[in-house]
């Protein structure tokens, strides 16, 4: 994609190809790929407090509270790789995270926010498929199958269905998304 923007958001339904997105683009752009949906998984994993926290809220696909977002998040824009811009994938989420952004002053002011549309329905389709691994390398065991089933081509890490793709929490997921974040087109015009 042919932009001078450098720092972007990425909003879009949950299991609406963000991710995918995000990467491509940041290699592209030569900035750093912030997904906080990742970050608060590796929380998770590592038992911090942190991610005793947000576990029981990712688990059914409810926000985590903002400040605590917010504050790995604006720690993460501060560090120095971040300095010529990023790409936020799953941040904001809501209007008071895109407001905490804007705070940050002009240095952090978002430049490109990008929207990707997908169905309830194709999204009901794709999660059943969904696999990753511990790092967040993500794949479908039909559409992007690894080369050995069940493992992680760049890694080698075994590869599990998230917990929160289950269609129930996916659905609970898209209407905390067209509730919370999707009013977000609107606030970036
Ligand atoms: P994702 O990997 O982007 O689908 O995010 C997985 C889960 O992490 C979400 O369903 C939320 O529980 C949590 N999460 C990710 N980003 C945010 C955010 N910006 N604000 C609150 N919770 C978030």
């Amino acid at each position: 994609m042919a932009t001078k923007a450098r720092r972007i958001v990425i909003l879009g339904p949950p299991a609406g190809g963000k991710g995918t997105h995000a990467k491509r683009l940041a290699a592209d752009l030569g900035v750093p790929h912030i997904a906080i949906g990742d970050m608060l998984r590796r929380e998770v994993a590592e038992g911090t407090s942190l991610g005793r926290t947000a576990k029981g809220r990712m688990d059914a696909g409810e926000l985590v509270p903002d400040e605590v977002v917010e504050e790995m998040v604006l720690s993460r824009l501060g560090r120095p790789d971040a300095a010529r811009g990023w790409i936020l994938d799953g941040f904001p989420r809501d209007r008071e995270q895109a407001e905490a952004l804007e705070r940050q002053g002009v240095g952090s002011r978002v430049e490109l926010a990008l929207a990707l549309e997908v169905s309830l329905h194709e999204i009901v389709e794709r999660i059943g498929g969904r696999r990753m691994c511990r790092s967040g390398h993500v794949y479908h065991v039909v559409t992007n199958p690894p080369r050995t089933p069940g493992v992680c081509d760049v890694d080698g890490e075994p590869l599990f269905q998230r917990e929160d793709d289950s269609e129930e929490v996916v659905r609970h997921r898209f209407e905390v998304f067209e509730r919370n974040t999707k009013p977000l087109l609107e606030f970036y015009d």
